[in-house]
């Protein structure tokens, strides 16, 4: 038996089409129309496309895109200044960095910079406690994709063992709060951690955020368990012609697919969701501004 595959895309086109009707019902109804401002810093080429496709798929559900590109060479004291600008523009509902930025930059000040409320990113010290208290936040949007799937699979969470590997600020915290927040027993395991082998086999839900290219082979996953695969590795692939490469998971797939219940493809799981739910906070962010309701 092999595992149910999680379609993340066809799951983001899906919040996409909800977070549409939303902004159409916020202009239709209200005359606003929800603007994300996205900063970038230089010219790094990941960088250069996510904020591109960030863009695109903002104006394709109906709000206002601000792409602020600004030389690599940016003062800090220039950055913050742009983000005080944007924090006092009622036409913008929510601000997104884009990391990483310059080694002269201090990323922590510049996130820190951002009005909470507009922090579409949920980086920021007031949405990360919010999160872990329990309050209303921004949540970060990785993880947020990864807790709606896992939610959409299983319907409750509660009591379920859940293994987060990775204890990144973006990924790997947010996602263990977040899983906390729906009572499952959470273990968060990194680079230190004894014996991972055995705790990953004891977790009903593994979500592996590392950004080491197949490092979980199947023989670690329990028969049956859900398996989300945030990392996103580029290897060498020979087999499609000579210096040729593609993109894959934390995960081993064709081995963990064997034995998981339902497991996230890369590409094609996790990354299409994360953007989706940048989207899904955009509106958020919009309707509370307004004292609106916001989407579910
Ligand atoms: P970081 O490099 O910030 O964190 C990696 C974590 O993995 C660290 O906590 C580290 O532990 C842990 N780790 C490293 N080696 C091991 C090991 N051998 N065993 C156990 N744990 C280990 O990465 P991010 O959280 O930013 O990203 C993780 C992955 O997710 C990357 O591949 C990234 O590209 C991807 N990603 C995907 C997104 C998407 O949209 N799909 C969005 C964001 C990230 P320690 O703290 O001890 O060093």
């Amino acid at each position: 038996m092999t595992a149910e595959i999680i379609d993340g895309k066809a799951f983001a086109a899906r919040v996409r089409e909800k977070v549409a009707v939303h902004v159409a019902r916020l202009k239709d109804d209200h005359g606003i129309t929800p603007g994300l401002a996205v900063v970038l810093v230089g010219e790094d080429p990941a960088s250069q496309v996510y904020v591109r496709s960030k863009g695109k798929m903002t104006v394709e559900v109906g709000m206002n895109s601000y792409e602020h590109k600004l030389g690599a060479d940016t003062s800090e004291a220039d950055l913050l200044a742009l983000i005080d600008s944007l924090n006092n523009d009622p036409a913008v509902h929510g601000i997104l960095v884009q990391l990483p930025l310059p080694d002269h930059l201090n990323e922590d000040l510049v996130i820190n910079a951002i009005d909470p409320a507009k922090d579409v990113d949920g980086f920021c010290i007031a949405n990360v406690g919010r999160l872990a208290t329990g309050q209303k936040s921004m949540v970060p949007c990785t993880p947020l994709g990864c807790l709606m799937m896992l939610r959409d699979h299983h319907g409750s969470l509660s009591g379920l063992d859940a293994v987060v590997i990775g204890r990144s600020n973006i990924v790997g915290k947010p996602m263990a709060q977040l899983l906390l927040g729906d009572s499952c027993t959470v273990t968060i395991a990194h680079s230190r951690t004894k014996d991972l082998p055995d705790v990953v086999r004891r977790a009903d839900i593994v979500v592996a955020a590392v950004g080491r290219a197949q490092m979980v082979p199947g023989d670690w996953i329990k028969k049956g368990a859900t398996v989300i695969d945030v990392g996103i590795n580029r290897i060498d692939a020979p087999e499609k012609g000579e210096g040729k490469t593609r993109l894959v998971g934390d995960v081993d797939f064709a081995s963990a697919v064997e034995v998981a219940g339902a497991i996230t493809p890369v590409p094609g799981g996790v990354g299409p969701m994360t953007i989706a739910c940048l989207l899904a906070n955009t509106v958020t962010a919009c309707s509370r501004a307004n004292g609106l309701e916001e989407p579910e």
